[in-house]
């Protein structure tokens, strides 16, 4: 368990997201990248107030859920409303966004709704900088970048509620949602008020900046001079594309050797891999992709959105009448056929933070709504991945990424290959469908789709 007294734990073992939300708690704090683990961390360790709303400290579920949807039933998905399938019906929004388009349908939803005054959004600043702003007309929605999975600093977004009159809808992954309730709750309720809904986004992890540089000496490009990158876009999966003042990379993502290195779980955050809140259980829409072997054949990306509240699923209901999107009602067993146990239940997560604990390392305290359907990930592979995630980050840390190029190239590469392989049997061959191991959408719902 981490020290609730200051942030000094959070510091010395890498805890920190980014979120930003101390800083408000403690105005002598900054968040700012550190120059060694290329990841964002607070300046000093500050206080206890600091710590008390830090989501690397601990995360209150239980009562976040309670002071957030009173009397809702939580299941191992957390509130659950309905869940479905959607596709923007823009084929160029569609195709310009990471999964189906539904974050800038809704957002473009809510701002012509009265009673909603503006989003709270990220968007890009330069470079590698991207940070939250206000949005207050539906034609700005498209400005709005698509993933961004390089580490940030978000302080912004209590900044903006707290300055700017009115009502916000606010877009935010789950962790960021996290410090942002934790801080709201103990230290301005009075901006509960202000928050007309959140759209979340479903998260798997995000990176360090290890990982654009890495990519860079493969890629023979200089990270420092990246001017902007854009992760996803152009089909479900989509390329990478960064550009520098010379020219545009191009990088698939999905076989690309390169960023298969540099984009591997070693270059996650710390905090990822103890993270048991991959769903979002505190927004009230939750989008991600839909990685079902029914579509996998599209040709524009499918978002998986689970609808929290009924308000949320009205949301949703209001577009698909005004036919910005098509929808196929889903349920909570495609979320887990989409997204993997551990992703859903934590099995991972729960496992290393135990064994952390257990050799001495403060974790932060995260039991969330799923721990009860955890089944926890066997304690070799988390001894291996404690040893490997070790070594492989004092690697990043001398700028080893040639060493570490060459190391999947060899040792790894039949673990490698491996993952190939299953998910051409899984996704393409459908060889689980097949033998009834995994449930079908029926393809007649998805008749609408592109
Ligand atoms: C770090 C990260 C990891 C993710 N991991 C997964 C995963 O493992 N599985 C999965 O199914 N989906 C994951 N997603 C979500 C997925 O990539 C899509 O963002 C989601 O499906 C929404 O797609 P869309 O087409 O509706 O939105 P888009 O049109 O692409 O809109 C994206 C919106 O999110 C905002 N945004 C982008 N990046 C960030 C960020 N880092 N922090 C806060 N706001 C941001 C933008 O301002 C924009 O409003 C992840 C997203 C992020 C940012
Ligand atoms: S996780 Fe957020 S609150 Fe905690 S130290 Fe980092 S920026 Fe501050
Ligand atoms: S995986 Fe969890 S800790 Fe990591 S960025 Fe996503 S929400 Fe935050």
């Amino acid at each position: 368990m981490t020290d609730g007294s200051n942030l000094q734990d959070v510091i010395n073992n890498d805890w920190c997201i980014g979120c930003g939300v101390c800083s408000h708690a403690d105005a002598s704090i900054e968040v700012e990248l550190d120059p060694r683990t290329l990841m964002y961390r607070p300046s000093s360790p500050g206080d206890e107030r600091a710590a008390s709303v830090c989501p690397a400290v601990a995360v209150d579920f239980a009562g976040l859920h309670e002071w957030l949807f009173p009397g809702a039933p939580v299941s191992e998905f957390g509130v659950v409303d309905t869940v479905l399938l959607a596709q923007s019906t823009d084929e160029q929004r569609n195709l310009a966004a990471s999964s189906g388009g539904l974050i800038k349908e809704l957002l473009r939803h809510y701002l012509a709704s009265e009673d909603v005054d503006g989003v709270i959004a990220l968007s890009h600043v330069e470079g590698l900088d991207f940070r939250q702003t206000v949005l207050t007309k539906p034609d700005e929605v498209d400005t709005l970048p698509g993933s961004i999975y390089h580490n940030l600093a978000q302080p912004e977004s209590l900044t903006l509620l707290r300055e700017n009159p009115g009502r916000y809808v606010l877009v935010g992954i789950p962790c960021q949602l996290e410090g942002i309730y934790q801080y709201i709750r103990e230290f301005e309720p009075e901006l509960k008020q202000k928050i007309h809904s959140t759209v979340g986004l479903l998260c798997g992890w995000q990176y360090n900046h290890h990982a654009l540089r890495a990519l860079g000496s493969y890629k023979k490009f200089d990270a420092e001079e990246i001017t902007n990158v854009q992760y996803r876009g152009g089909g479900p999966i989509g390329k990478l594309r960064i550009t520098t003042p010379e020219k545009e990379h191009v990088i698939g993502r999905r076989v690309d050797f390169g960023y298969q290195v540099a984009f591997d779980r070693s270059f996650n955050l710390a905090r990822c891999h103890v993270c048991v809140d991959h769903s979002n259980f505190l927004a009230d829409l939750v989008v991600g992709d839909a990685w079902l072997p029914s579509t996998v054949t599209t040709r524009t990306g499918v978002s998986m959105v689970v609808c929290r509240t009924a308000e949320a699923s009205a949301a949703m209901a209001a577009l698909e009448t005004a036919g910005s999107i098509v929808t196929a009602l889903a349920s909570t067993s495609e979320v887990l056929e989409s997204q993997k146990r551990r992703v859903v239940y934590g099995d991972f997560a729960y496992a290393y933070s135990e064994y952390l604990a257990e050799i001495g390392v403060p974790v932060p305290v995260m039991i969330g709504p799923n721990r009860s359907g955890a089944k926890l990930s066997p304690r070799k592979e988390v001894e291996r991945f404690h040893d490997e995630f070790t070594r492989k980050v004092a690697l990043q840390r001398e700028g080893r990424y040639r060493f570490l190029f060459w190391r999947k190239a060899t040792v790894e590469l039949r673990r490698h290959l491996s993952r190939y392989v299953n998910w051409f049997f899984v996704r393409v061959l459908k060889v689980k469908s097949i033998f009834g191991k995994r449930d079908e959408v029926n393809r007649e719902l998805l008749k609408g789709f592109r």
